[in-house]
């Protein structure tokens, strides 16, 4: 109904005006839940703590210390992003500091590719790293996105050159730890539907969109080296990056006996989906490790805490300073003798 004495075309105005009033640009959209739910903040976790995916390198070992102690954490695995003598210099940096309750992985040294000899010289160097203590060897999402071989092609993940490589890990007893490929969504257009829009507007590089990668193709090679490679362990990180389809992390863990996942970096998927992360943990209570893959401070192993032992709903998940998407977690509240494996026996299985 038109106002009194005023036109049809003013009370058109006042209605685009209402709706101007409504538009927020989405940065300033910062709701608040008002939800009074049961709220349960840990201090330290239950049993003693084995963070195994984490990047310690430019920290002091004993500030690191420090927040171990106030959370429960007994000891964290320094998956070093250094090689050669950087990486054998920060071992001692750690190892010195305190033997017991530091471990390193090492990183895959692409240096000198284009060698002939470079797969005999990537066995010297996880040699080397061994004797130094290194409990394992990680390969990087840049397998299979941007390392790439003499003649400038991909070098890709099951390229067949690299099987002495996952042959010797398991004839030194250590794990290969694979990130390979990224979440579902750096796979997608970066526009209103996808989902972390907010994290690649603020970082468009970590998108892959329009370039020629299939995430499927990345999964799928990394899967082909873990069946042609039986006795070698293998650590998916990520949830084996299939975090937002644990479906398929499922079919991995029930095809291949010699993988295990960490949790790393990926609460934020996990909790969104509490009945089907908690069923992914009770049927494989052998095969998830703990890892937080964020700098240590006391507040984000909180979180972890919370989200793995209680059964509070709805509430942050931990991140870098830059949210991984709009939405909370529920935690899962897992009985004890989970715990005690995921917290820390898996991880000795595969430290000692
Ligand atoms: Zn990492």
């Amino acid at each position: 109904m038109s106002q009194p004495g005023k036109s049809i075309n003013d009370n058109f105005m006042a209605m685009v005006t209402a709706k101007a009033q409504v538009t927020l640009p989405l940065g300033e959209f910062q709701p608040k839940s008002t939800l009074v739910t049961a709220e349960h903040h840990l201090e330290r976790a239950r049993f003693p703590v084995i963070d195994y995916h984490n990047h310690l390198d430019a920290l002091d070992p004993v500030e690191v210390l420090r927040i171990m102690d106030a959370c429960g954490i007994e000891r964290i695995v320094n998956i070093t992003m250094k090689t050669g003598d950087e990486a054998i210099a920060i071992m001692g940096k750690f190892h010195s500091a305190d033997a017991e309750r530091f471990a390193t992985i090492g990183w895959m040294d692409w240096s000198g590719l284009e060698r002939d000899d470079f797969v005999e010289v990537t066995l010297d160097r996880l040699e080397r790293l061994v004797e130094h203590g290194a409990k394992g060897i990680k390969f990087w999402k840049d397998l299979g996105l941007s390392v790439r071989d003499r003649e400038g092609n991909l070098l890709r993940v099951d390229d067949e050159r690299l099987a002495p490589v996952f042959d010797k890990a398991a004839e030194l007893g250590i794990p290969v730890m694979f990130h390979i490929a990224d979440p579902d969504a750096f796979f997608l257009p970066i526009d209103g539907n996808n989902e972390r829009y907010e994290e690649l507007a603020a970082h468009p590089d970590w998108g892959f969109y329009g370039a020629h990668f299939s995430k499927r193709e990345l999964l799928d090679q990394r899967d082909r080296v873990i069946a042609r490679h039986p006795k070698t362990t293998f650590v998916a990180a990520h949830v084996a990056e299939c975090g937002e389809n644990l479906g398929r992390a499922r079919q991995l863990l029930e095809k291949y006996p010699n993988v295990m996942l960490d949790i790393s970096a990926r609460v934020s998927e996990l909790g969104r989906q509490p009945y089907s992360s908690r069923a992914l943990f009770l049927d494989f209570p052998d095969r998830i490790l703990f890892g937080s893959d964020l700098v240590p401070e006391e507040s984000m192993y909180r979180l972890y805490f919370r989200f793995l032992e209680t059964a509070d709903e709805y509430f942050d998940y931990p991140s870098h300073a830059s949210r991984q998407g709009r939405w909370q977690i529920h935690g899962i509240h897992l009985p004890e003798d989970i715990l005690r494996k995921l917290y820390r026996e898996n991880a000795l299985r595969l430290l000692n």
